[in-house]
């Protein structure tokens, strides 16, 4: 086809090579108009750049690229997110740390948080806008993630600390009463990275180690010298990992562990509360 002349023509011929309700999202981004006005008005004119542009669109979601990488934002926790190929698309099971991390501090005056992994920033972004005058600091150790992060605190009027590091490595002495994170958690030869949306994710951002744990198991081992007394260490983990992160936070000395589930009802966070130091640790 080559050329739409108007809305529903070009939806017409969308229909084709993807689903009706992506064909629709994918002209709303270009053509820049609600869900309405696709509706109320299909034989509005679509300007031939428009639809050279949704064209090309449409195509790329055929060969599967991810939608939220084509229209660049992904919703998370009610607020839009920018999102590039240098980034995690955000889950929505993901919010079920935002809500275990409010019941927990939303009456804090200051709480100092850390997310660990930040990737495009929406845990620590999210949490900043929550809890009023929260020091939070997001890390990653990709710069381009980075990036994407500091964009989407600017965008969205969120102050916090940004800092690179590949895991505890850049933080110094610093500790704080609540460590979030949503690290990779994939086993390297699970058949699900070559399917769907993860082939075109960060595989950085998916995948640690033999059965997926090796991020998890680093991040809590660590957690001890970042945590407060009393502090919280919560983590998003695999459908089948709950036992396994509940063994290794009970390994590390953890209290109150525990594991919520997801509205799927699938155990997806797990995390504990630091009692303190170690019995055969010293200071520091
Ligand atoms: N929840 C994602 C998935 O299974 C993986 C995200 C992650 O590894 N943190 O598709």
């Amino acid at each position: 086809m080559s050329a739409a002349s108007d809305l529903a023509g070009a939806l017409a011929w969308a229909r084709k090579h993807i689903v009706p309700s992506e064909a629709r999202l994918l002209l709303r981004h270009v053509h820049r108009c609600q869900a309405a006005q696709l509706a109320a008005w299909p034989e509005e004119a679509l300007p031939a750049v428009e639809w050279e542009t949704f064209r090309r669109l449409v195509e790329r979601r055929e060969a599967g690229e991810p939608l939220a990488y084509l229209t660049g934002l992904r919703e998370f926790y009610g607020r839009d997110f920018l999102v590039t190929p240098a980034v995690l698309i955000p889950r929505p099971e993901t919010e079920l740390l935002i809500d275990l991390a409010l019941s927990r501090f939303s009456e804090e005056p200051r709480l100092k948080a850390l997310d660990l992994g930040t990737g495009s920033g929406v845990l620590a972004i999210t949490l900043a806008l929550e809890l009023d005058c929260a020091e939070i600091t997001a890390l990653d150790q990709s710069n381009e993630a980075l990036e994407v992060a500091k964009s989407n605190a600017a965008r969205l009027g969120a102050n916090l600390a940004f800092l690179r590091s590949d895991w505890y490595a850049a933080l110094g002495g610093e500790r704080y009463q609540l460590i979030v994170a949503n690290p990779p958690y994939i086993a390297e030869g699970d058949p699900h990275l070559a399917m769907g949306d993860l082939r075109f994710e960060p595989r950085a951002a998916l995948a640690a180690g033999e059965n997926g744990l090796a991020s998890l198991a680093h991040i809590i081992s660590g957690a001890g010298r970042h945590l407060e007394d009393g502090g919280w260490l919560l983590m998003e983990h695999g459908y089948d990992q709950s036992a396994a992160v509940r063994g290794l936070l009970a390994d590390a000395a953890f209290t109150d562990i525990a594991s919520w589930p997801d509205l799927a009802g699938i155990d997806r966070v797990s995390g504990g509360r630091w009692a303190g130091m170690p019995r055969e640790e010293g200071a520091g």
